[in-house]
């Protein structure tokens, strides 16, 4: 790889930010003990995880820094949530979730229904959103868990996890957002918002990989996956990872720095993407509603070529983007969301997905604007399913 990749798949994973990586380097080579440790050489280290789990707690608006339990990713935080509800309510065989979740949920929640556990998958509308008296009318008396993301991977699209908490409270129903996609993108607060679990991902806010954390609710009875030692209060055993605790603190006290910098900078990068390739490309046809979305956003089916292609020739020009999530770009089948959305077969087949980062520039921008309108052409040329005036 000579030239310098632009990176426009920030949803499948984040550079770890320069501050993150200067912040991590001492736990990498002297400061390398056991927190556990009797000696003070470990035990000392315990301070910097403490003060990472209140950097973690202040970015979702926890109420305390216990709340934070810290995991190996998101996917182990969304199993450690759904698995803990079903331990606390073993006579409740209901769960709901819906069509669009992550395959960490999705997969799971598969899986139960093979266990003989009743699923509710709730739809969404064309715009892939999914209004919260759908989730109200899905719930019963035995219920043990909803699971909704509080935004989408692929689509950027937001659930209304407020209204959607409030409602789900006031019935007195557990419920976990999987809000990997939307931690350090939006503003969330737990002190207003009452959702009782809550996944992140260290690698999605520009920590390095093999970091999560799960958030559960004061007062919500927790029952460990990850079953040893006596780390994170017995919630979560494992020798404390020091080096990616401390590297996720310092990326959640940034993130919560730059929540500004995604609104405004993020956003408007974004909405020039989409104006730039509508003004150069023509046959596309934006996924996922306007504004109920994420900032960093955008998911464009170019009609008559295949998304695949499209990311292979990218790819060469030194342009990563995505096709859907990360996970199903190995497989050829269309993406679940946007089927689940209606959207025509051939539209599903067709999407590609540019999701930016704070640390994207418009120069990027403007150079995927260079190269994109000729392979979209070029494709097009050799696709037989192009009409003859967009030859
Ligand atoms: N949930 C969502 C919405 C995601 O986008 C992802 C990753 O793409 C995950 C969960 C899984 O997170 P991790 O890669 O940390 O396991």
């Amino acid at each position: 790889m000579t030239q310098k990749t632009i990176y426009l798949d920030n949803n499948a994973t984040t550079k770890v930010a320069p501050e993150v990586f200067e912040k991590m380097v001492p736990f990498l080579t002297d400061l390398y003990g056991n927190p556990s440790s009797m000696h003070d050489f470990g035990g000392e280290l315990g301070e910097y995880v403490e003060k990472a789990r209140a950097h973690v707690a202040n970015l979702v608006g926890a109420e305390t820094p216990s709340e934070i339990i810290f995991t190996s990713c998101g996917t182990e935080s969304d199993n450690a949530a759904i698995q803990s509800a079903l331990k606390a309510n073993p006579l409740k065989r209901h769960v709901v979730t819906s069509k669009v979740e992550h395959p960490a949920i999705l997969n799971y929640f598969i899986k139960l229904e093979e266990e003989g556990y009743e699923v509710t998958w709730l739809p969404v509308d064309q715009e892939g959103l999914l209004k919260p008296e759908t989730v109200f009318q899905a719930v019963r008396p035995d219920t043990a868990i909803v699971s909704l993301m509080w935004a989408n991977n692929e689509t950027g699209v937001l659930f209304p996890i407020h209204e959607i908490a409030v409602g789900l409270k006031a019935r007195g129903v557990l419920f976990h957002t999987d809000a990997v996609q939307a931690v350090g993108k939006v503003p969330i607060d737990l002190s207003a918002t009452p959702v009782d679990m809550l996944s992140l991902s260290g690698h999605k806010l520009h920590a390095p990989k093999g970091i999560g954390a799960l958030y559960v609710r004061r007062g919500t009875l927790f029952h460990p996956f990850i079953v040893g030692g006596h780390q994170e209060r017995q919630r979560r055993a494992g020798t404390t990872p020091v080096p990616s605790i401390v590297a996720l603190g310092e990326a959640a006290r940034l993130a919560a720095l730059n929540l500004e910098r995604e609104a405004t900078y993020v956003r408007e990068l974004r909405d020039y993407l989409e104006q730039g390739v509508a003004e150069r490309v023509p046959g596309i046809y934006f996924m996922g509603h306007r504004t109920q979305r994420l900032p960093n956003t955008a998911n464009i089916s170019f009609a008559y070529v295949e998304g695949e292609a499209i990311l292979l020739m990218l790819s060469e020009e030194g342009i990563a983007a995505s096709s859907g999530s990360a996970c199903s770009s190995d497989s050829l089948e269309p993406s679940h969301v946007l089927r689940a959305m209606h959207k025509p077969f051939e539209l599903c087949h067709a999407s590609i997905r540019f999701s930016l980062s704070i640390y994207t520039t418009k120069e990027e921008i403007d150079l995927l604007f260079e190269r994109l309108p000729g392979i979209i052409a070029n494709l097009r040329k050799i696709s037989p399913f192009t009409p003859d005036e967009m030859r």
